[in-house]
């Protein structure tokens, strides 16, 4: 059963037990943009506790926002009473939430767009805030005043340029002016919720005109000082070039391409992402035209096909390359180097352990470590083929920095 299924047998319980329900939102845009949907919500006249109710299973994770779970199918379909929103204090959270009409609940929704319900069993569009109009000039506009609508919210103005990017829509002219007003008040909202709003724009493929609206709104600038000039300039060139999809990580660091890696590290720390994340940007950055050279001895190449982002960094070095305009000659031969190199070649297990180091007479401690690390450069070159080899080597090893 598709989402959407599970989300129309909700719509289909909650009317027979005499309730008004309808689909909501995002669903409704993307169904008569003719794009699939993915979530499907659905709001209701009926409050949380009837919702729960009305169905075997429910989660009550936002009952006091009114917002039910129910799991049917093996989906999870999102249920909220039809509510208002006030009390905004601090440009972030309601202080309260009431429950309302849904006239009044799609005016507390952000962009006209977005505020649209559709009745899936009369097959009708309910549209009280001109929704359809602007989604046939592919407009993105506040419902009601921006200046008003921003400052309940100011997450909205990121999601204006979310929804800008993916819908492939223009932000309506005073929406804009609002956005550019109020770009520094971003600052108040939690580094979370910047950052989901920065992944959803940066792993889209309209991400570097994404960035481009992040830089003339003033919101870049806000939330990450430092972002402006050629430096940014050149992420927005290297974005460009980066194939249609990408993860975050990887879009991050092209984001930042133009930047020392220390200056982007505090930033991305700023953003309190995720130790995997940050070691991920670090790594494309740190590692910044080391696959440019053509000489590149095969253990160093063989060490970096160990790293779990080598195909990220020959992604982003080319993407790199391209916003140069300089050849990506070099990467091509790298690449084919890889592809052609055996998994068993890449990461043989090494010929002598710890142990058998000692036993031929290496120092636990450093020196093991060491002897280690050059032996295994020895064998990813091809020059030991076996174990004699190796100990062989080792003894020579062992010969010389004994008498160093
Ligand atoms: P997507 O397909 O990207 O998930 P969506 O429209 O479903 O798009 P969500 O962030 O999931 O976007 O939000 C669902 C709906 O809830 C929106 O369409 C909008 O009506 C409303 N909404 C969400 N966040 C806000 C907000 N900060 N202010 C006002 N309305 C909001
Ligand atoms: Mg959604």
């Amino acid at each position: 059963m598709s989402n959407r299924d599970a989300a129309y047998k909700v719509v289909r319980r909650l009317r027979k037990e005499g309730y008004e329900a309808l689909f909501a939102g995002g669903c409704v845009r993307d169904r008569l943009l003719g794009r699939c949907a993915h979530d499907y919500d659905v709001v209701t006249d009926a409050v949380p506790e009837q919702v729960t109710k009305c169905f075997k299973r429910t989660l009550q994770i936002g009952a006091q926002f009114g917002v039910v779970m129910v799991l049917t199918e093996g989906k999870q379909v999102e249920v909220a009473t039809f509510r208002t929103e006030g009390g905004y204090q601090d440009g972030r959270h309601p202080g309260h939430v009431e429950f309302a009409s849904a006239v009044e609940d799609a005016s507390r929704r952000d962009f006209t767009v977005n505020g649209m319900f559709f009745d899936p069993i009369e097959k009708k569009v309910l549209d009280f805030v001109e929704g359809q109009n602007d989604l046939e000039k592919r407009i993105l506009r506040t419902i009601g005043d921006p200046d008003e609508r921003f400052s309940e919210d100011y997450l909205r103005m990121l999601r204006a340029v979310r929804f800008a990017v993916k819908l492939d829509f223009t932000i309506e002219p005073q929406t804009w002016t609002s956005i550019q007003k109020h770009a520094g008040k971003i600052t108040g909202i939690s580094a979370e919720r910047i950052a989901a709003e920065l992944e959803q724009i940066l792993t889209h493929p309209g991400r570097a005109l994404g960035v481009q609206l992040l830089i003339d709104s003033g919101l870049a600038a806000a939330v990450f000082e430092s972002y402006q000039g050629q430096a940014a300039a050149f992420g927005i060139s290297v974005l460009e070039y980066l194939p249609k999809a990408v993860d975050f990580p990887l879009a991050l660091a092209a984001f930042w391409a133009g930047f020392e890696t220390k200056a982007v590290l505090a930033e991305c720390r700023k953003l309190k992402l995720s130790n995997d994340h940050l070691k991920h940007v670090r790594f494309l950055l740190e590692k910044r035209n080391v696959l440019l050279d053509a000489e590149m001895p095969i253990s160093k190449l063989k060490l970096l096909l160990h790293e779990p982002y080598f195909w990220d960094l020959l992604t982003f070095q080319t993407a790199i390359q391209n916003a140069k305009n300089a050849s990506t000659d070099t990467l091509e031969t790298i690449q084919q180097r890889a592809e052609a190199m055996p998994e068993e070649a890449i990461r043989p297990k090494p010929l002598l352990n710890g142990h058998e180091l000692i036993a031929l007479g290496a120092a636990a401690g450093p020196m093991v470590g060491q002897l280690a690390q050059e032996m295994y450069i020895a064998q990813l070159e091809g020059q030991l083929k076996n174990k004699q080899a190796a100990e062989q080597w080792c003894q020579n090893w062992l010969e010389k920095h004994k008498s160093c």
